[in-house]
């Protein structure tokens, strides 16, 4: 099948451009209750834990739906009414967070510094002490708003000094940048099928210490965003509480047994910084400038400043790029008008190199001979 030469690449955060064996995955058809997707679920269940190396200490609750579903499902397990959490906010993730621990009736105060600013750990510190009251820190990995790497080994020693438990949304970085319950501690680690996990949308899931989720019956609000009802059920039949996105979960699978074959997330990594150096390289050379300096920016998702120029219309840039193979990412900044270019998916440098011939032959069209950025934002 030539299918990678007739869609566009997806340089976008998820969903993502998949491998050929990942959509192969999904042409068959299974019995939820059979033999062989129990097998296949306890085993992507079992790799999950293994990359964060949380085997022994969480279990692994898979959840029907796009990531939100997951975050909203894992807040309304683990938070209890008596409960009061603390959102590090630095992006619309952050945000998001906040409105579900609003709409759940959870108790929760936030801390929140620019988009282009990672979360204070000073300021965390400082607000741990002065109150005793919040039982939960919850932070983003990487905020995939502009694509800042927050410091997350030094928020877990924070929150652990403090005897506080820490739910993480590592939706954008699992499986590539470094999470590890050996080193850092947490409660929850939150994340989904279609990243850097590199399958299909309409799974999430939540790796969750094993007490706190023995501790959490009658927690949630909802019936299908139960985490505890539906690790039970996993638990007892091997099946999921209801019907299961069976062929997102094939596709899990075949995309997990190539993360394996790859070398895991380390050597993912390194595919995902190159693919990220080669890009913003290129781009300077082009005339664009990042949001973010080189150290605070994950090899993710690109921020750039949209060019000041008249010429350069984002519709027309757009269009020109998927009419060359590529499709890019709008912002979703509030401190400065940008747009976004993903690093993650089945791609390397070739396609990287590619979708920069495509920026240079699409600002040609545009006639943009000078793509200088908007005035920075101060900040
Ligand atoms: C993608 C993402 C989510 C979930 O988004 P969905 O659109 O619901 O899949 C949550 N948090 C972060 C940081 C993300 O990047």
């Amino acid at each position: 099948m030539q299918e990678d030469q007739r869609d566009p690449w997806l340089l976008t955060p998820g969903p993502l451009t998949t491998s050929e064996l990942t959509k192969q995955a999904m042409l068959r058809d299974w019995g939820s209750r059979d033999a062989t997707f129990i097998e296949t679920n306890r085993r992507i269940q079992r790799r999950l834990l293994d990359l964060a190396d949380a085997t022994d200490s969480h279990v692994c609750v898979p959840v029907q739906g796009s990531g939100t579903f997951a975050v909203e499902a894992t807040l309304g397990t683990l938070i209890g009414k008596t409960d009061k959490a603390l959102v590090l906010i630095n992006g619309a993730y952050g945000q998001r967070i906040a409105r579900i621990l609003d709409i759940l009736g959870r108790r929760f105060e936030t801390l929140e510094s620019a988009e282009n600013i990672p979360n204070d750990t000073a300021a965390l510190a400082a607000r741990l002490h002065r109150q005793p009251d919040i039982t939960h820190v919850i932070a983003v990995h990487c905020e995939t708003t502009s694509g800042i790497l927050n410091p997350i080994p030094e928020i877990a020693g924070i929150v652990a000094d403090a005897g506080r438990k820490l739910i993480i949304d590592a939706m954008s970085a699992f499986g590539a940048l470094p999470l590890s319950a050996s080193t850092i501690a947490f409660e929850a680690v939150i994340a989904s099928s279609n990243k850097c996990l590199e399958g299909v949308p309409g799974l999430g899931f939540a790796l969750i210490e094993t007490n706190a989720l023995q501790a959490s019956r009658g927690n949630s609000p909802s019936l299908c965003l139960d985490l505890f009802d539906q690790w039970q059920t996993m638990k007892t039949s091997g099946q999921w509480r209801f019907t299961p996105p069976t062929h997102v979960i094939a596709a899990l699978d075949a995309a997990l047994e190539q993360l394996h074959q790859e070398g895991g997330p380390p050597a993912r990594l390194r595919r995902y910084r190159n693919n990220c150096r080669v890009l913003v390289a290129g781009m300077r050379r082009l005339g664009f400038e990042t949001l973010l300096p080189d150290h605070l920016q994950a090899p993710i998702i690109v921020t750039f400043r949209m060019p000041r120029t008249p010429e350069f219309c984002f519709e027309a840039f757009y269009a020109g790029l998927k009419h060359r193979g590529f499709v890019i990412y709008p912002g979703k900044l509030t401190v400065a008008e940008s747009f976004r270019m993903g690093c993650i998916g089945h791609l390397g440098e070739q396609q990287i190199d590619g979708a920069l011939a495509a920026v240079a032959a699409t600002l040609n069209k545009l006639k943009v001979a000078d793509s200088d950025p908007l005035p920075a934002p101060s900040t």
